[in-house]
């Protein structure tokens, strides 16, 4: 039993860790709900980082790709060229290139609209694509102008592989909404070597291109001028209409 004069103190007392407890259960409370609010500011946190990383990804990818063909563009394949010339020279391993664009384009916008033009960027660009291996790159340049890279390992033809595809696309019918219609192309082709730069590459295959147009179109030409082959005799006359 209490002394009267104890009554005071010994209530005062037990408030005092009635208190405390209240307020260590207050302050537990307090910190359980901060941290579960800190998580979920984590998890929105993560979220929105994952969601700008896509975004980045998607920016990087759209700033490099044509969004036509879904091929690379020029600044795409620019940067890559940059790297397998690099790789091509450390490994002293060729590096073909080959500047193509479609014969008379023009004709079949102005004939079939430019809808018709933009089914048969496609068609070529689905062409190129499947008409190559997996490590080389299909790029469209702009326009109907598209650029192969192939990197090989010596002793590979890869004029073979440009007369091909030259030989190829003259031979199949594009079928395109207006009805099926046949192009050509005209390639220049140009090779990497020890102190050439991109720009000086990709001027040589320009000026192939350039001599392959000159000569008749529907052919194959590489640098410094050595004609490789004419893809189809049949078929490189200037004067053919770039469909059937
Ligand atoms: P050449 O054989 O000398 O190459 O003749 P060409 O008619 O192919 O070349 P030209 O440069 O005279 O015409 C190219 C045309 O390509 C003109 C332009 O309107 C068209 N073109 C460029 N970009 C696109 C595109 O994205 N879609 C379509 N449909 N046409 C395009
Ligand atoms: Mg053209
Ligand atoms: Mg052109």
């Amino acid at each position: 039993s209490l002394y009267p004069e104890n009554r005071g103190a010994y209530y005062g007392f037990i408030g005092a860790v009635a208190f405390v407890y209240l307020l260590i259960v207050y302050l537990g409370f307090r910190l359980a709900a901060t941290l579960m609010q800190l998580k979920a500011q984590q998890r929105i946190l993560h979220a929105t980082n994952a969601s700008l990383l896509e975004s980045q990804r998607a920016l990087t990818y759209q700033a490099m790709h044509d969004p036509l063909t879904d091929l690379l563009n020029r600044r795409g394949v620019m940067e890559l060229l940059g790297k397998e010339m690099t790789r091509s020279a450390r490994h002293a391993e060729p590096l073909a290139l080959g500047m193509c664009d479609i014969d008379h384009f023009k004709i079949i916008n102005d004939t079939w609209g430019h809808p018709v033009g933009d089914e048969v960027l496609c068609a070529v660009a689905n062409f190129f694509k499947a008409g190559v291996r997996e490590y080389d790159l299909v790029a469209r340049m702009g326009g109907e102008e598209f650029l192969l890279v192939l990197p090989c390992k010596a002793g590979v033809d890869t004029d073979a592989i440009f007369e091909r595809l030259c030989r190829q696309i003259a031979q199949t019918p594009i079928a395109a909404k207006s009805g099926s219609l046949s192009i050509t192309i005209s390639i220049g082709v140009a090779y990497a070597s020890p102190g050439k730069s991109i720009d000086q590459l990709i001027d040589a295959a320009d000026d192939a291109l350039y001599r392959a147009k000159n000569e008749g179109r529907n052919r194959v030409v590489r640098a410094q001028g050595i004609e490789v082959a004419s893809a189809d005799t049949a078929c490189a006359s200037p004067a053919r209409a770039p469909f059937c």
